[in-house]
């Protein structure tokens, strides 16, 4: 099998294709076709949800990310040996269900527009309001650290542990313990509330400007390495992303987080909700 070609990143929800092979997942199929508009779950970063939708007019009960080597053998998920878009591999996009599709026939691909909109939402408020984290604890650090793409201290990055997308809004954890620590940041007298307060003027703001979104598309494989722009007031913000997202900041009509700090096991949880999703 060829990479599979996405159309999810230019926010298509719909598509034809031919099924291109069939892999079992279990007791259920794995459908493959050349090109699609569903964004499966990734294997090394699962921040957003697998969409949900039909191929062939049956359900498709979960995507997942395939990968096959050039010996024929297909790996899914967490099985996958190789890191993410591996020379020499084929990298599939794998619609779970229940019956299969009879190999090289025609098949229509709908994907659930209203849930793909609200996790569209939930990715585009988590990356905003990872960036306004990183402006509200830029005073923490004593050291150099990388910038985030707005020249603060991109604390997203260097104590991330965990983002999940959910439908109008994302749950990230940190990790505030002694490597973090070593590298120079503060968590002294942290006030989740006070750190809250100040990310969310910031999103408020953000907001409100209505800024652009879009995501650069080196490639039309699945495994491209795509980057999602979003031209703030006070710059052009980008972050590595393979998922999907709103086209304007005020398609989100509001974003808000609270933050939850756990001193005993060194986690801080960010909980972002959009207030009205996507009409
Ligand atoms: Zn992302």
């Amino acid at each position: 099998m060829k990479s599979t070609v996405v159309t999810f990143p230019s926010g298509l929800t719909s598509g034809r294709s031919t099924i291109a092979g069939i892999v079992p997942v279990g007791d259920r199929h794995g459908l493959v076709v050349a090109e699609t508009p569903f964004h499966p779950l990734d294997h090394t970063w699962p921040d957003q949800p697998a969409d949900r939708g039909t191929i062939g007019g049956l359900p498709v009960v979960d995507c997942v990310t395939g990968a096959q080597s050039n010996t024929g053998e297909v790996f899914l998920g967490a099985d996958i040996p190789v890191r993410r878009g591996a020379e020499g591999w084929a990298w599939l996009v794998v619609h779970v269900s229940e019956e299969p599709l009879p190999e090289g026939a025609e098949a229509d691909l709908a994907v659930d527009p209203a849930y793909r909109a609200a996790l569209s939402a939930g990715h585009t408020a988590c990356h905003l309001a990872a960036l306004a984290l990183n402006a509200a604890l830029a005073g923490r650090w004593r050291k150099e650290v990388r910038p985030d793409s707005l020249g603060r201290p991109d604390f997203d990055q260097a104590a991330i542990t965990s983002s999940r997308i959910v439908p109008g809004g994302s749950v990230d954890v940190y990790r505030l313990g002694k490597s973090l620590r070593k590298k120079g940041f503060s968590a002294e007298d942290l006030d989740p509330a006070e750190v809250a307060g100040q990310v969310n003027e910031r999103l408020q703001a953000w907001v409100a400007a209505g800024a652009p979104v879009r995501l650069e598309v080196p490639g039309p494989e699945l495994t491209a390495r795509r980057t999602w722009h979003c031209a703030l007031p006070e710059g052009e913000a980008s972050i590595p992303c393979g998922g999907t997202h709103v086209s304007r900041t005020s398609e989100l009509a509001g974003v808000e987080v609270s933050l939850a700090y756990a001193p005993e096991e060194s986690a801080l949880t960010m909980r972002t909700t959009v207030h009205a999703r996507v009409r």
